[in-house]
C-alpha cells in the first residue's frame, strides 16, 4: 500500500506543487487547506488508519498548524514535518521538543523535502523495532553495542561521554536533535540548560571524526535548535 501523506498547506501554489510532486514519488496525498479541513479529514477519510506522515504548515487560515500537533500526537502517531515560512529558533525548538519529527522553512529545494520525508518515515517505521545502533558514512563507522567507533577501519578513543553523544545522535540519524533531547538524554533532565557541554562534546567529537573538523560533513549543526548527525542513506 501506499504511504499516505496529509499535506496541510493554505498556498494554493505550494499546495499544488507539493502534492503533484509527492503522488509523482508515489505518495498517496491527501490535501488539505486549513485546520478545519484537516480535523475533517482526520476525523473522516484517515479514521480508520491514521496517514503515515504530515506535511503541517504553521501560518493557516484558522489558526496555527502548532494547535493540530497535540490532536496528531494523541492519535496513532504519523510523522511530522513542520512547513512553514517563520525563521525564527523558538517555534522551531518547540515544535521538536512537542514531537515534530523535523522543520523545513520555506522555501526549500523538493530534494530537501523528499530526503527528509525519507528519514522520516524509516525511523517512524522503526519505532517498535530496537533503536538504531549503527552508522556508517564518510570512512566512519560507529556500533553502538558493540561500543566500537572506527575512521578508516582504524579503532578511535572516545570518552564515555563523547560516546553518549555520538550514540545519541545515531538513534536518529539524519534527523535533528534539540540541545534540549541530547542534554536531558547524555547528561540528565537538570542540565537541559547547560549548551555549553555540547559546544565542548560537539567540538571534541569532531576533531575526532571530521576530516575538517572546521567544515563538519557528519556531525551538522542546526543553528540555535540542536544537532543532525548526516543521513548516510540519502
Ligand atoms: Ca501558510
Amino acid at each position: 500500500m501506499n504511504t499516505s501523506v496529509l499535506l496541510v498547506e493554505d498556498d494554493r501554489e505550494l499546495r499544488t506543487t507539493l502534492r503533484d510532486a509527492l503522488a509523482l514519488e508515489g505518495y498517496a496525498v491527501t490535501a488539505a487547506a486549513s485546520i478545519a479541513d484537516a480535523r475533517a479529514l482526520l476525523a473522516h477519510a484517515f479514521a480508520d488508519a491514521g496517514p503515515d506522515l504530515v506535511l503541517l504548515d504553521l501560518g493557516l487560515p484558522d489558526g496555527d498548524g502548532e494547535g493540530l500537533l497535540a490532536a496528531l500526537r494523541r492519535a496513532r502517531a504519523p510523522a511530522v514535518i513542520v512547513i512553514s515560512a517563520r525563521h525564527g529558533e523558538d517555534p522551531k525548538v518547540r515544535l521538536l521538543d512537542a514531537g515534530a519529527d523535523d522543520y523545513l522553512v520555506k522555501p526549500f529545494g523538493l530534494a530537501e523535502l523528499l530526503a527528509r520525508i525519507r528519514v522520516a518515515l524509516r525511523h517512524r517505521g522503526a519505532t517498535a523495532a530496537p533503536a538504531k545502533l549503527h552508522w556508517a558514512m564518510g570512512g566512519v563507522e560507529v556500533d553502538v553495542a558493540a561500543h566500537r567507533v572506527l575512521r578508516d577501519g582504524v579503532a578511535l578513543h572516545l570518552t564515555p561521554t563523547e560516546f553518549r553523544v555520538l550514540a545519541r545522535l545515531v538513534r536518529q540519524a539524519g534527523r535533528v536533535v534539540t540541545h534540549r533531547q541530547l542534554l536531558a538524554d547524555v547528561w540528565g533532565p537538570e542540565h537541559v540548560d547547560d549548551t555549553q557541554y555540547l559546544r565542548l562534546y560537539l567540538g571534541q567529537l569532531r576533531a575526532k571524526l571530521e576530516r575538517d573538523p572546521a567544515d563538519p560533513q557528519l556531525l551538522l549543526t542546526e543553528p540555535g535548535v540542536g544537532y543532525r548527525l548526516a543521513d548516510p542513506g540519502s
